[in-house]
């Protein structure tokens, strides 16, 4: 690319068209006050300067004064210098004013520049972050679709294909679908704007455990996994569904990274202000370095992918997030790699007026 081409790129960046919109205020504002300070002044300057010729005027040194109003008075000489000064001063301020307003263009355009960076940054991270996730999620997509393309269309190639072999295409199919229809589930999941839906209210916890342990303990029997439940009747200030919905997704966690026979907990711990639920595991935890990177979207640790062949699409823990956020909590993660993982659910306590709104 010439350096024509370049500097062309370069002044047509959303970054330079803000840069230079800010200059122009600026710019405006500069010009008009300095033509209004200059105007201001010279008619200062050109006020008429009283004359000679007066009855009553009386002699000084050089000054002469009027007796009647005590000003002072300009023979013809005087005046022509005192003109010549004011005419010189003009100038001087025209000049003066000119160098202002170049000094402001410089420094504008710096500080434009700098204000209009500041103020696209938040929104290039932001379309960033879309099409970074555009391109994850498309990648996510297309393996299971090339799976499915691929096993079928060996399948077509066969002559004759046996019944029991057909079979457990369609049943692999299916699988394959499946997977597909939970994580476009999650993806949309993840991009639903559910905020005005979220309704805050005393929740007792007990409720929400019971409900999310519907959705994971037959998984957790499959894999001979117990899940203790120790959660006493507390009550918390937050969205029952959401919060729900954010215990599926830890205890299906502590289930997919834990071996059978382990067990997982499920705890709750009240303090003055604040209520903590908790699911611990005893599964293969998680690395120190990997902890501040899992609730990014498509965020897997590796080890847990081939220590366990567990599927998952690194969007569980950023779904729990985005609920966290909606519903007035905040996680907390502690782990241990090998021993296991404790997360943990910070909630409000709710005040005596939420619970008696609530009744
Ligand atoms: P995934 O679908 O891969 O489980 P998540 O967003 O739920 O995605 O989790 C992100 C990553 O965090 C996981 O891939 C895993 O490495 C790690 N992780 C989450 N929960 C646990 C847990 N209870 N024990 C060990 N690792 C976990």
């Amino acid at each position: 690319m010439s350096r024509r081409q370049q500097l062309l790129r370069f002044l047509g960046t959303p970054t330079v068209k803000l840069a230079g919109t800010y200059l122009a205020i600026i710019m405006l504002m500069s010009v008009s006050f300095s033509i209004i300070f200059y105007n201001t002044s010279a008619q200062q300057f050109s006020r008429p300067i009283p004359g000679v010729g007066q009855s009553e005027l009386r002699q000084n040194g050089n000054v002469m004064f009027n007796d009647q109003n005590g000003s002072i008075v300009f023979n013809d000489e005087l005046r022509r210098v005192i003109d010549e000064r004011f005419a010189q001063t003009r100038r001087a301020l025209k000049i003066r004013l000119v160098w202002i307003n170049l000094s402001a263009l410089v420094l504008g355009s710096v500080i434009s520049y700098i204000l209009a960076r500041r103020s696209l940054q938040p929104i290039e991270e932001a379309m960033e972050a879309q099409t970074q996730f555009v391109s994850d999620a498309s990648h996510e997509l297309r393996t299971p679709l090339t799976v499915l393309q691929t096993t079928n269309e060996v399948a077509l190639r066969r002559p004759k294909l046996p019944a029991a072999d057909a079979r457990d295409l369609i049943a692999h199919n299916v699988e394959e679908v499946k997977k597909l229809r939970h994580l476009s589930n999650m993806l949309l999941e993840l991009l639903k704007n559910n905020d005005a839906e979220v309704i805050f209210a005393p929740v007792n916890l007990q409720d929400v455990v019971s409900d999310a342990l519907g959705s994971v303990v037959a998984v957790a029997q499959d894999k001979d996994i117990t899940i203790e439940d120790q959660v006493p009747k507390v009550y918390a200030l937050t969205s029952k569904e959401l919060l729900a919905r954010i215990v599926v997704i830890l205890l299906d966690n502590a289930v997919k990274y834990s071996e059978a026979g382990k067990v997982i907990t499920i705890s709750a711990k009240q303090t003055e202000k604040k209520v903590f639920l908790s699911v611990t595991d005893q599964g293969i935890g998680i690395r120190a370095s990997d902890l501040p990177h899992i609730f990014r979207r498509f965020y897997r640790a590796d080890k847990s992918r081939s220590v366990n062949d567990t599927h998952g699409y690194g969007l569980g823990l950023a779904i729990a997030d985005k609920l966290s956020e909606q519903s007035g909590a905040k996680i907390h993660v502690s782990s241990t790699l090998g021993k296991g993982s404790t997360f943990a659910i910070e909630l409000s306590v709710p005040s005596k007026e939420d619970k008696s709104a609530d009744r």
